[in-house]
């Protein structure tokens, strides 16, 4: 009881839960319960403590289930959900140039179509345990409208590229849309704006560090895909004598509010830049095998204490948005390539995929783990079912046997979005039968392009 034997209110009441913190002690409560008022988390204990002390407007009951901080996608590009299996196990070139470049040709540049594959995007996410997304694409001014109704949590960065896109014109066209963007959504409660400049062979020295500017000028973050691949690395060293990294520092664009996103080929020297800037890197292990670009030296970034956080990149490269599907994939994957058992244990990846992701991004100061002052993100998995069983330690249910759809509860800004796994503000229907108009206009554009 409080000292004045009083209750206080909260809004919602979650008891008697296995509560996972990942808070700096990484504090777990095998019987514990977590209060939230409003969009913050009030309190975070043993049941016992908090048991009495708060008059709930509304109560979970959470025997049986894990608790934990929502999942936070470090890097997505969401509204390709349309294009999700429409080009699969083909040679890269191929694939980026003669099915996915053409597919955004013909059916990016309509708003409808990416506002569906967004929706759908959303729905796949928060029914899989992601409460935040960081995501880059186009049209983030308008598609940032999508985001805020279904109450999710997200930072939209809009990719500048030399050539026009399909939301404008490319280059200092885009950055004025970007500067308007930032300025539109700064006070909104769940979506930001950030900057992101597509990549270094895509994006030509003097745009990247504009971008950058216009970034540190909101005080937000800016974003690039760098070193994904040999050929990546082996094209910006003949444009420019040196590594993708060593390039972008050479252009003094890495700092803490940048986040590098794939990091796959980095020499010795990359990693200590990566370091000593305190870039946060995002790691899409899924992509990276589905693209055959190799294992990232993710146990080496994080002996450097570089921030790595889990991104799912697009589904045409991966194919879902499924983080905890992410994260089994990568533990095995870095075992595996390191020839050792030890490599990335089952708390690192659950530490990549929620408190350091959020470091990576700049927002461990409001989400990323349970503590009293966050923010009520967070999700409770159901351990009633056959995989489930026995139940010894929290972290390799978590990534070893647990699956995304296990997420029974979804909770974000304090807000019940998915309950008992029935998403509360989304119509499903309504986002399926949109995704049906637009795969069945691409199936058919798909069929032209094979007759020709
Ligand atoms: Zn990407």
């Amino acid at each position: 009881m409080t000292s004045s034997g009083q209750p206080k209110n909260a809004d919602i009441l979650i008891h008697d839960a296995m509560v996972l913190t990942m808070d700096e002690e990484r504090r777990f409560f095998e019987n514990g319960s977590v209060a939230v008022s409003g969009d913050e988390i009030l309190d975070v204990g043993p049941a016992e403590e908090l048991e009495g002390n708060y008059q709930a407007r509304r109560t979970i009951d959470g025997r049986n289930k894990i608790l934990m901080p929502g999942l936070v996608n470090v890097h997505t590009h969401a509204p390709m959900n349309i294009y999700r299996g429409a080009a699969d196990d083909l040679p890269l070139r191929e694939w980026l140039y003669d099915h996915i470049f053409p597919l955004e040709a013909a059916f990016s540049s309509k708003l409808e179509n990416l506002k569906a594959g967004l929706r759908l995007a959303i729905a796949e996410m928060l029914l899989s345990g992601t409460t935040m997304f960081k995501d880059m694409y186009f049209f983030t001014d308008e598609l940032a409208a999508v985001v805020a109704e279904t109450g999710m949590r997200a930072m939209l960065s809009e990719a500048v590229f030399d050539n026009a896109t399909p939301s404008n014109g490319g280059g200092d066209k885009t950055l004025d849309y970007i500067d308007a963007t930032i300025r539109n959504w700064q006070q909104h409660p769940l979506v930001r704006q950030g900057v992101a400049a597509h990549a270094a062979y895509t994006v030509s020295p003097e745009l990247i560090v504009k971008a950058k500017d216009l970034a540190r000028k909101h005080d937000t973050m800016f974003s690039i895909h760098l070193s994904e691949n040999q050929w990546e690395v082996d094209t910006i060293r003949a444009m420019y004598g040196v590594t993708p990294v060593k390039h972008l520092e050479n252009l003094g664009v890495l700092d803490r509010q940048t986040l590098a996103i794939h990091c796959v080929i980095l020499s010795d020297e990359d990693i200590a830049i990566l370091a000593n800037t305190h870039t946060g890197v995002a790691h899409s292990p899924q992509c990276n095998m589905k693209l055959a670009n190799g294992a990232a030296p993710v146990p080496d970034l994080l002996k450097k204490g570089v921030h790595v956080g889990v991104g799912t990149d697009g589904v045409a490269s991966n194919n879902d948005l499924d983080m905890f599907d992410e994260i089994r994939s990568m533990s095995l994957l870095h075992k595996l390539t390191s020839n050792s058992t030890t490599v990335l244990n089952a708390r690192e990846a659950i530490e990549m995929a929620t408190i350091t992701g959020a470091k990576a991004i700049g927002y461990d100061d409001r989400i990323g783990s349970l503590e009293k002052g966050k923010k009520a993100d967070m999700i409770m998995l159901n351990l009633d079912k056959p995989h489930s069983k026995p139940f010894y330690n929290v972290y390799s249910s978590l990534v070893y046997s647990l699956r995304s759809s296990d997420v029974e509860t979804v909770i974000v800004n304090g807000e019940v979005l998915v309950d008992q796994r029935q998403l509360q503000r989304m119509d499903l229907s309504a986002v399926y039968e949109d995704i049906e108009r637009v795969a069945q206009e691409i199936s058919a554009f798909q069929r032209r392009k094979q007759a020709r």
